[in-house]
């Protein structure tokens, strides 16, 4: 914390104090200056309200981005209204002609963040906001098969 009137930082206490119909929070040199003083400032009290507000805010629920299912198809049907090749669509998106191949036939799904980038060129809706449940195990499994896919495609 810094004392807003000399801009030092503040090793003792800090004072919520009045300058100049201002309010402002200051050393223990500049409180002496100062119209009004509020009181001083506790750093351990706002430690305390900093924990309190993050158990409030703690929530169940999560939003997670998922490719949709049938992403070759939108895809390939995309792309050929587009009067794109292969090659092309690899190459605006920076990827070899195979993974494009690949996510076309269904045998590789797209990363969200390769998703995303075939969505604004081919404009079309290739992800899709899903609300996970903690609970929910079928979720991870979805979450491994991905991980899995995405090693693969590195490896290419
Ligand atoms: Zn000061």
């Amino acid at each position: 914390m810094r004392c807003e009137l000399c801009g030092g930082e503040i090793r003792g206490q800090a004072y919520l104090s009045v300058v100049d119909r201002a309010e402002l929070i200051l050393c223990e040199k500049c409180v002496k200056k100062a119209s009004k003083v509020y009181g001083p400032i506790g750093q351990s009290k706002t430690k305390n309200q900093l924990s309190q507000k993050r158990t409030v805010s703690k929530r169940e629920r999560n939003v997670v981005e998922e490719v949709m299912e049938d992403y070759a198809e939108i895809i390939r049907e995309a792309r050929e209204r587009m009067g794109l090749t292969r090659d092309a669509l690899a190459a605006i998106l920076g990827v070899k002609v195979s993974v494009i191949r690949r996510i076309e036939e269904g045998s590789l799904a797209p990363t969200i963040e390769l998703a995303h980038k075939i969505e604004r060129i081919l404009r079309v809706k290739l992800v899709e906001e899903v609300i996970e449940e903690r609970k929910g195990r079928g979720e991870a499994g979805a979450w491994e098969t991905t991980l899995g896919d995405v090693a693969v495609f590195k490896e290419e």
